[in-house]
């Protein structure tokens, strides 16, 4: 491709603002994406802690950020990134099908769902087991089925499942959850939702599809069996940062450190959003990261200030 004054990695809500303000700031921007754009939010039903605009459905925020700035020239990339390399003009991020030369790279890569770790999670996955309750939500019609986790994903999404599902066993290891009290308090007080608390799954048992799971009773330190045809886990997101080991500086668990500008160890790569070191991950603070990031990057390609 081309070059571009920005090359943008991830069209999750971070990486769309940033192109938004680029591009809006009439600097030449790509932004590149291998899913959908709109991230992880994408996947959610219903968002209704984003300031003005909620409750709104989390891909139509996606589709909209997209098309808000396309509006202002954005160019839009459907890729895989494997690498960034840094030239004597600036950086070319290489991609499964095309390289894309620039002058300054935002990575905004989002984060990805967290692996349970149990026998049966990958030998059932698409046959029971699910990541996305917006994916497959509807396959689960008066079915019971388990949510497992304790944050405001799982909770959000065992209330959003309640469309479907009959009965739903929300499983969390411990007996308070993680997740905010209003979230908390419509799980408690909903008809079709059975909370299990201090139980883990030990394993998910089936043939050909999901058919129970063995819990781990923490406190009574037995097992049982709880026959369910679906199993939707949250329990937490891990970054999508493998690609830039030996680049970036990350912490312990992968997330890109920066600065309160978004600078990251290296001189001409920002990051924003859910991929970066942050106590708070919402399409909200991700916006407000890549606001930041988007007048950084002007003053690099613009004043070379860095
Ligand atoms: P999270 O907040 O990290 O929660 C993960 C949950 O999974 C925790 O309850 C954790 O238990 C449990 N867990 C982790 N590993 C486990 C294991 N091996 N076995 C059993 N349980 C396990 O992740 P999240 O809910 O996906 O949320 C991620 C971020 O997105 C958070 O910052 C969250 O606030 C944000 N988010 C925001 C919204 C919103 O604003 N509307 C919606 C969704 C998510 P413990 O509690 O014991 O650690």
């Amino acid at each position: 491709m081309e070059r571009h004054d920005i090359v943008i990695v991830g069209a999750g809500p971070a990486g769309l603002t940033v192109g938004l303000n680029t591009s809006r700031a009439r600097l030449s921007t790509v932004v590149i994406e291998m899913m959908t754009p709109g991230g992880w939010a994408a996947t959610t039903e219903l968002i209704e802690n984003y300031p003005g605009i909620g409750p709104v459905n989390g891909s139509e925020l996606g589709a909209r950020m997209l098309e808000q700035a396309q509006s202002f020239g954005i160019d839009y990339a459907q890729d895989e990134v494997r690498s960034i390399e840094r030239t004597s003009e600036g950086f070319v991020v290489h991609g499964g099908a095309d390289d894309y030369p620039g002058s300054l790279v935002v990575v905004a890569v989002g984060s990805n769902y967290r692996k349970l770790g149990v026998p049966g999670e990958e030998e059932l996955l698409g046959r029971g087991v699910s990541y996305c309750a917006t994916c497959d939500g509807p396959f689960y019609k008066d079915r019971t089925i388990a949510v497992v986790g304790g944050g405001d994903s799982a909770l959000q999404e065992a209330l959003y499942l309640t469309r479907f599902a009959g009965k739903i066993y929300l499983i969390h290891r411990r007996d308070e959850f993680r997740g905010i009290a209003v979230l908390a308090e419509r799980v408690q007080a909903h008809e079709k939702i059975e909370c299990v608390m201090s139980h883990t799954v030990e394993s998910i048992n089936g043939a050909d599809g999901v058919e129970s799971v063995t819990l781990n009773d923490l406190k009574a330190g037995t097992k049982r069996d709880l026959d369910v045809e679906g199993v939707f886990l949250f329990v937490g997101l891990e970054p999508k940062t493998g690609f830039l080991k030996g680049l970036l500086d990350l912490d312990e668990r992968g997330y890109i450190i920066t600065d309160e500008d978004m600078k990251t160890n290296v001189k001409g790569v920002l990051a924003a959003g859910d991929c970066r070191v942050k106590s708070l991950r919402q399409i909200a603070t991700a916006v407000g990261d890549a606001s930041t990031a988007a007048f950084i990057a002007q003053k690099y390609v613009e004043d070379d200030e860095w």
